[in-house]
């Protein structure tokens, strides 16, 4: 992983469809910005928007990749320390139309186990994968 943005690389950005801040892949990029990019909870295109926290995240990572990597090791831990107690039997395949309760442990198609950290809004979860934190959502018809 590099602080610069690449095709394939997950971002967070502003979904049309969804109206939240989440987690998608980026497309396309022109030069070192994001272009078009799909969201990782609806599967929906769209040219890039930032999210509300993009800038700041950026920022961070610039200064202090070491951070980065450290934050990293640290998500896995807190990861696998989470899953030990979970009830991973119960593993619900993840869905939009879902409604997860926190600690409930997920089935995502594309990022695997997750757990549900917490409960941000409504229809919002933080969901704690193998890899970093995502925000999902949940609760939509
Ligand atoms: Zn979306």
């Amino acid at each position: 992983m590099t602080d610069k943005h690449s095709a394939g690389g997950d971002i967070e950005a502003w979904c049309t469809k969804c109206k939240l801040a989440l987690g998608h892949t980026i497309i396309a990029m022109v030069g070192n910005s994001p272009k078009r990019v799909k969201c990782n909870t609806c599967d929906g295109e769209h040219n890039y928007r930032a999210g509300r926290t993009e800038k700041k995240v950026r920022a961070a990572s610039e200064k202090a990749p070491t951070r980065k990597l450290k934050s990293q090791e640290k998500n896995y831990n807190d990861y696998l320390s989470r899953l030990a107690g979970a009830d991973m039997t119960n593993a619900r395949k993840y869905s939009i139309k879902s409604d997860f309760k926190k600690d409930e442990v997920i089935d995502h198609p594309q990022f695997g186990i997750g757990i549900v950290v917490a409960v941000i809004q409504l229809n919002k979860i933080d969901v704690l994968f193998r890899d970093s934190h995502r925000l999902m959502v949940q609760n939509r018809e």
